[in-house]
């Protein structure tokens, strides 16, 4: 329940881009309300990065992010940049520490994250409604009329900041385009991002028999490539490398994933074969691979044995199978488990400076709900602070 009529700013979703927002604008001086329907603000913080909360990465650029305008994400990274969290992580003596790749994690849990936002906001005396629904949001002449269940509030300045439709059981809803489309926004497709990649037939028979194994794998689509982790479960593939990759993959359209990055297999079984052929084609591959996967891939090409009884042709095959194999995933797990939305409200249509809408001025879009999404690695949790921030300056 709001305890006022009247606020400078309304924000719509008390997660971290939300959060942001109301605390910078609190901090200058505006009279803010944060609205969400969840019990609990920050409720993606919590569940993060396995607990611990992947807050943001020490390499970001531009270049970690997809969107139809890969240059709108640079003003707000620019503005607020990955240092500037590290200082206010610090400053709250957060203990952290780089996981790999430049990845940021707490120490503790990610819950610190969340205690970190709410005494922040609360030093700058934003008024949290939880619980809280918004039924509708209309434009009046001087700011906009928000009608929540049994009452409706005024403001100046509005921000949608309530996410994607990842994991719905969360209570991600998709309102934030329902609301942008009302205002007249166009959008670009949405899609599950960051999200296990699923199999059918064949294929799924081996990823089940190889469930829970992992390899470290070079994963590619078109342009886009990833060398991180890759984990066989029961739908199919998952892991670093096939999160990353899901964002780009189409349906329809192969990836290549090479299971051993750092030796060519085709030249070291032909190799082997003539300086040591005694030696048994399971055992050679076993040296770079799982000996579980190594057993399966040869089955499958059928050169069991020893490397001077097979065929030049057969080694090739098996080489190819390990550095070069191409797949074709039958689907995504979907938002159900998708950990971002692709797509969203169109940036051609708001200032890459404020992120305020172009068509309605008082209208701000930040954090998930735009067309800007993030490599895995805290690049995400980035994007809703920068864009939180910047919001939080002009409203
Ligand atoms: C399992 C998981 C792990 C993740 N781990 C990481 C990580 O470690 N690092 C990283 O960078 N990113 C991570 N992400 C991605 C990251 O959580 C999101 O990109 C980020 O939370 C987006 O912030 P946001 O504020 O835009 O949206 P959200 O955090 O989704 O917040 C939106 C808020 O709006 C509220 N809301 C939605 N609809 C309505 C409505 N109709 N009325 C009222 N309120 C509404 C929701 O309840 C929610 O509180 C993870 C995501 C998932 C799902």
């Amino acid at each position: 329940m709001a305890s006022k009529k009247n606020y400078n700013v309304v924000v719509l979703g008390a997660g971290a881009a939300g959060l942001f927002c109301a605390i910078e604008a609190g901090k200058k001086g505006r009279s803010v309300l944060l609205i969400d329907h969840a019990k609990r603000a920050g409720e993606k913080i919590r569940i993060s990065g396995g607990g611990r909360c992947n807050f943001t990465n020490m390499h970001t650029t531009h270049k970690n992010f997809l969107s139809n305008n890969p240059h709108f994400c640079k003003s707000a990274l620019k503005q607020f940049d990955h240092w500037s969290f590290i200082d206010f992580v610090q400053k709250h003596g957060i203990a952290h520490h780089e996981k790999t790749l430049g990845q940021l994690f707490c120490d503790g849990k990610s819950t610190q994250i969340v205690d970190m936002l709410l005494d922040e906001a609360k030093a700058a005396e934003v008024e949290i409604a939880l619980e809280t629904s918004v039924n509708d949001v209309n434009r009046t002449e001087h700011g906009f009329t928000v009608q929540l269940d049994t009452s409706s509030v005024k403001c100046q300045s509005f921000v949608v900041a309530c996410g994607g439709k990842s994991i719905p059981k969360m209570g991600a809803t998709g309102f934030g385009y329902q609301l942008a489309s009302n205002f007249g926004h166009s959008q670009v497709e949405t899609r599950a991002g960051l999200v296990p990649l699923t199999f059918t037939d064949g294929l799924l028979e081996r990823c089940k028999e190889l469930a829970g194994l992992s390899v470290d794998a070079v994963v590619t689509f078109g342009k886009a490539r990833f060398r991180e982790g890759l984990l066989f479960t029961h739908r199919g593939l998952s892991g670093p490398s096939i999160l990353q990759i899901s964002s780009y993959w189409r349906e329809g359209q192969e990836i290549e994933i090479d299971l051993a990055p750092d030796v060519d297999v085709t030249e070291l079984l032909l190799t082997t074969k003539k300086t040591n052929g005694k030696a048994e084609v399971a055992t050679t591959v076993a040296k770079h691979l799982p000996k579980r996967l190594a057993e399966q891939l040869i089955t499958l090409v059928d050169c069991q044995g020893r490397l001077a009884d097979q065929q030049d042709k057969h080694l090739r095959q098996l080489g190819d199978m390990v550095n070069r194999w191409h797949v074709l995933p039958a689907g995504t797990e979907g938002y159900r488990t998708a950990e971002v939305t692709l797509g969203g409200v169109n940036t051609n249509e708001l200032s890459s400076k404020t992120m305020e809408s172009k068509l309605v001025p008082g209208l701000f879009f930040i954090g998930e709900v735009v067309d800007v999404t993030g490599h895995l690695g805290g690049f995400n949790f980035q994007w809703a602070w920068s864009s939180g921030w910047v919001a939080g300056q002009h409203v």
